[in-house]
């Protein structure tokens, strides 16, 4: 059984519903939290007016879906020192932080653009050097010592990392994998290394549209199979 959902799209970025349609969807599968992360960029935009008004929204939902509805933000790590697109003071407003490379989100500077970006773009064609990949772990790693990112999102999606060492330093750093039912091919060749790591998991569904919501059974049944424990998945109690 699953406690919530912790990383849900709605239309104060990229998704197709709205909060409340996403804590109804939540609660027709007797889920009783979810947290709505959208993308900062969207969210945190127009000087915070926007983002006061999804929490209020977020609180509302709550009230009258009876499904704790969580305010969040997904970050974009847009830089090889690992920044985000959050400012500092918009992350002390920030309740539930999570974080991920999405190739769409605008870089930091034109240099992490064509070090970082650009060979995403052509999805494999252009292969990671060794030495890319070294950078972007680097990039990960520095992200989650330097903010307070509670889940890591899609880990290995887009950006070519060392899966296992990422997850490594989460799990020293008490980050959470996320395991992402929309991504699991990325772990193809890693998911060892992820068990063995020490880190702690969290099944999402990433849903962009309130049907999925809550869909997290697949990628459980993934996740064990390819021998995480289940003990190690914070929202899954194992009934
Ligand atoms: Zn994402
Ligand atoms: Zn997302």
């Amino acid at each position: 059984m699953f406690l919530g959902d912790y990383h849900t799209h709605t239309n104060y970025s990229d998704g197709r519903g709205s909060v409340e349609e996403n804590a109804l969807a939540a609660k027709a599968l007797g889920l009783r939290e979810i947290a709505v992360t959208d993308h900062a960029f969207h969210v945190l935009s127009r000087k915070g007016e926007k983002y006061r008004r999804f929490l209020s929204e977020c609180a509302a939902a709550s009230d009258k879906t009876g499904v704790r509805v969580i305010p969040g933000v997904e970050a974009d790590i847009i830089s090889l020192e690992g920044d985000l697109d959050v400012s500092e003071s918009e992350m002390g407003e920030i309740e539930y932080l999570i974080a991920g490379f999405h190739k769409f989100a605008p870089p930091k500077s034109a240099s992490d653009f064509f070090k970082m970006y650009l060979v995403t773009y052509f999805n494999g064609l252009i292969p990671t050097s060794r030495r890319a990949r070294e950078r972007n772990t680097a990039a990960v790693i520095s992200a989650i010592e330097r903010y307070p990112i509670k889940v890591l999102t899609h880990l290995g999606h887009s950006l070519k990392v060392d899966v296992g060492a990422v997850a490594r330093a989460c799990a020293k750093k008490g980050v959470l994998v996320e395991i992402n039912a929309k991504h699991l091919r990325d772990f193809q060749g890693a998911w060892r290394e992820l068990a063995e790591s020490g880190a702690r998991f969290i099944v999402s569904s990433d849903a962009h549209r309130p049907a999925d919501v809550g869909r997290l059974d697949a990628a459980l049944q993934r996740a064990l199979e390819e021998g995480i424990p289940p003990e190690n998945i914070v929202n899954y109690s194992g009934d």
